[in-house]
C-alpha cells in the first residue's frame, strides 16, 4: 500500500478487490486503465474538472463544491454496504497528511490472524478466512 493508490475521492485501492485479486490486477484508480472496471475508468469524481484545473491530489483540496453529490452518494454507498467512509478519510488526509494516513490505513486493514492486508469488499481475509 501507499499514497499513489488513495484516489482522489478518498478511496483506498489498496484494499479494493479489484487490485487485491491474483488475475487481472487493477493498479488502482491513479494508475493504467488496464484491468480498470468501466465504473472506474469511466469514473465522474476521477475525471471531475475541478481536480484538474486546480491540480488537486484530493477532493477535499480547494474545490467549493465540497463534498458534491457524487461524492456523498458513493461515500454513502461505501457506508452502508462496506462499513468504510471516503469522507471520513479525506478528513483524516487532512489532519495527518497522507503518509501518516496510510500508516493508519495499514494497521487498520491488517488481519489480526495472518496479517495479511484485508478487503474492504469482503467480509472475510481473503487468505486465512478470519471474519473482519
Ligand atoms: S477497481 Fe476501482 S476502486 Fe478498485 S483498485 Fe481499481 S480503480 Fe481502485
Ligand atoms: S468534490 Fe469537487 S473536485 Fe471532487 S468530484 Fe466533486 S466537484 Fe469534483
Ligand atoms: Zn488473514
Amino acid at each position: 500500500m501507499n499514497s499513489k493508490l488513495i484516489a482522489p475521492c478518498g478511496m483506498n485501492c489498496g484494499i479494493c478487490i479489484g487490485h487485491l485479486r491474483d488475475k487481472n490486477k487493477c493498479l488502482g484508480c491513479r494508475g493504467i486503465d488496464e484491468n480498470k472496471p468501466d465504473g472506474c475508468r469511466k469514473c465522474i469524481i476521477k475525471s471531475c474538472p475541478i481536480l484538474k484545473e486546480n491540480k488537486m491530489l484530493f477532493c477535499s483540496d480547494k474545490c467549493e463544491k465540497f463534498p458534491c453529490t457524487r461524492l456523498k452518494n458513493l461515500d454513502k454507498r461505501y457506508r452502508t454496504n462496506y462499513r468504510m467512509s471516503m469522507l471520513e478519510n479525506l478528513e483524516n488526509i487532512k489532519k495527518t497528511g497522507i503518509k501518516k494516513f496510510v500508516k493508519s490505513e495499514q494497521k487498520r486493514w491488517k488481519c489480526p490472524k495472518c496479517g495479511e492486508l484485508l478487503c474492504v469488499h469482503r467480509d472475510a481475509c481473503l487468505k486465512c478466512g478470519e471474519k473482519r
